[in-house]
């Protein structure tokens, strides 16, 4: 099933067409898409828009943990634990590959906190919450067989338990998708540049195509603000008094034919004694984050400093000190901006509440902080406010997030079923009609990843990709996962581009010194 027809939309939109919304979502990253499944299940009509691409914000950029978030239980945070909990279990349960379990060492420092007994209580509230019993106290031996250079004199044995992980950009397109299918309508390169109101209520927005720069008004029963970390910018008044405070968080991938970890493992730095994790992610070996202020334009994607790299080379130097890894050694990096609200007064922002927040203005619900985990969540909180300018909902509500697709992975790929279902996970149903539509020479996984150039065409064919970034970044992760922004698989896209596109070598080439530069901008190792 195709993603809106980019085109055909803004024409409609142009003529008045389609102009008259139930509800209108400003913002496509994780929020904003949830937001528009659940709208679009009420029986609401519905369109969502993004300036950028969708998942262009925190949702591509994020540590991608599906998790309850030990730090939040251990500061005593147990609703939004519980609720992020919940939501990880009905998440793995219905898109098992796409939100997939993972094993995670937590270990125990000596004279550090948590003591043993004390950690003990939080792995078991951990577990308990979530309704399983998967941790376990492990000895320094067992801890060495799974990290076999890590240093553990320090150590007084770990935590095993486990969370999940996910291909952020890709949950946030399946949701979209979801809605897509049940008559959601979805416009990315599209900005609301201003509101619109009548009396002191918002009535709907003014639309701006980012790519021609033309203007259409669009009216709307409710306006949904979900635009994360940019919510208090839209001249929404319901903020005031509370600020949206941006933190920088910044990852790196190193190559894991050289630096293999099979598990999730959270570290103490050596300098600074914060906690930071590696972990397996895509076949590569991820090291993160950092946690910084970050004033900088909003506009600009974010990206990682010499200082950030630096301080997470010394962090992931501990699990590999017999082959230290350098600058050299990352393929890429990237940095996302948390949308952290604040009333201003909490003076360290790692202990800054990540609960979301919902304000109700007349015809104007606004949505942020929060977590990727907790979307859905958040999308029912935001429906719950908007409720009061919409008729009763038509349907029934389900709590699923995800249609059930009733193809196996062993029919999407009998030589590998467990790539099929990972497929599955990440197109639902529409994963059959992906592969069975691709050439045979499609059907083979690009070197070095976990895509087949099947799910390229299939991104070009019927997922709204305008560029080459979009079709690299978040449709695939292919530029972040192969080194140089994946340059080396660029021949093989163009034919498929041009094909499918309609792009010339014009503008094959102006897309590739767009893509160029943003990698090399945002995506690659910073220079020294
Ligand atoms: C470094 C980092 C690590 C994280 N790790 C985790 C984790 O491991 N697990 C977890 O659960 N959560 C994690 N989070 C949190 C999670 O990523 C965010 O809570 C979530 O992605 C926010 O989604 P969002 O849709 O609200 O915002 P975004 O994804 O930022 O989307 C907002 C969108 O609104 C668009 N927009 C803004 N203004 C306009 C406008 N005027 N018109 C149209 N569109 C507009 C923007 O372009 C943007 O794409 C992390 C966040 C960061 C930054």
């Amino acid at each position: 099933m195709p993603f809106t027809d980019h085109k055909q939309l803004w024409k409609d939109i142009k003529s008045g067409a389609t102009a008259d919304w139930d509800v209108i979502v400003i913002g496509g990253g994780i929020t904003g898409a949830g937001v528009l499944r659940e709208s679009v299940r009420r029986g609401y009509k519905s369109l969502l828009i993004e300036q950028q691409d969708f998942a262009w914000g925190s949702s591509s950029r994020s540590s991608k943990m599906v998790h309850g978030g030990l730090r939040y239980l251990a500061a005593g945070n147990i609703s939004l634990t519980r609720h992020a909990l919940q939501e990880r279990e009905g998440l793995i349960r219905e898109a098992p590959l796409l939100v997939k379990r993972l094993g995670y060492y937590y270990p125990l420092y000596k004279n550090r906190f948590p003591p043993p007994f004390a950690a003990s209580i939080l792995f078991w509230l951990y577990d308990r919450l979530a309704g399983i019993r998967d941790h376990r106290r492990i000895g320094n031996d067992e801890l060495g067989r799974v990290f076999t250079e890590l240093d553990r004199s320090q150590l007084n044995g770990a935590f095993y338990y486990t969370d999940a992980v996910t291909d952020d950009a890709r949950l946030t397109l399946r949701v979209l998708q979801e809605s897509v299918q049940v008559g959601g309508s979805v416009r990315n390169y599209t900005r609301a540049a201003r509101l619109l109101k009548e009396r002191g209520r918002v009535i709907g927005l003014m639309a701006e195509d980012r790519e021609t720069g033309q203007e259409a008004p669009l009216n709307a029963r409710v306006v949904i603000n979900a635009t994360g970390a940019w919510a208090d910018r839209l001249g929404n008044a319901a903020l005031a008094g509370m600020k949206i405070r941006p933190q920088r968080g910044s990852h790196l991938i190193l190559s894991a034919d050289k630096f293999p970890v099979s598990h999730a493992i959270f570290l103490l730095h050596p300098e600074d004694g914060r906690r930071l994790f590696i972990y397996p992610w895509e076949g590569q070996t991820i090291v993160g984050t950092t946690d910084i202020y970050h004033p900088q334009d909003l506009d600009i994607a974010a990206s990682m400093t010499l200082v950030e790299l630096n301080y997470l080379l010394t962090a992931a130097q501990q699990l590999f000190p017999e082959r230290p890894p350098t600058r050299d050694d990352v393929t890429s990096t990237w940095s996302g901006v948390r949308p952290i609200i604040t009333s201003g007064k909490s003076r360290n922002p790692s202990k800054a509440s990540r609960e979301h927040k919902v304000w109700v203005e007349e015809g104007l619900v606004s949505c942020s902080g929060g977590k990727l985990t907790t979307f859905h969540h958040m999308a029912l909180d935001v429906l719950a406010g908007a409720q009061k300018f919409l008729p009763p909902p038509t349907e029934t509500l389900n709590l699923r997030i995800f249609t059930s697709p009733s193809a196996t992975g062993a029919e999407i790929t009998p030589e590998d079923p467990e790539m099929g279902e990972r497929l599955l996970g990440r197109y639902g149903q529409s994963a059959v009609a992906l592969m069975a539509s691709a050439p045979e020479h499609e059907r083979t996984l690009i070197p070095g990843t976990h895509t087949f150039p099947a799910q390229v065409r299939w991104a070009l064919q019927h997922e709204s990709v305008l560029h080459l970034d979009d079709l690299m970044l978040r449709r695939t992760r292919l530029g972040i996962l192969l080194k140089n922004g994946g340059a080396e698989v660029l021949d093989k896209i163009k034919p498929l581009c041009q094909e499918i596109l309609g792009w010339d070598e014009v503008k094959w080439r102006q897309e590739v010194k767009r893509y160029r530069e943003v990698i090399s901008s945002y995506y690659a190792v910073p220079d020294e």
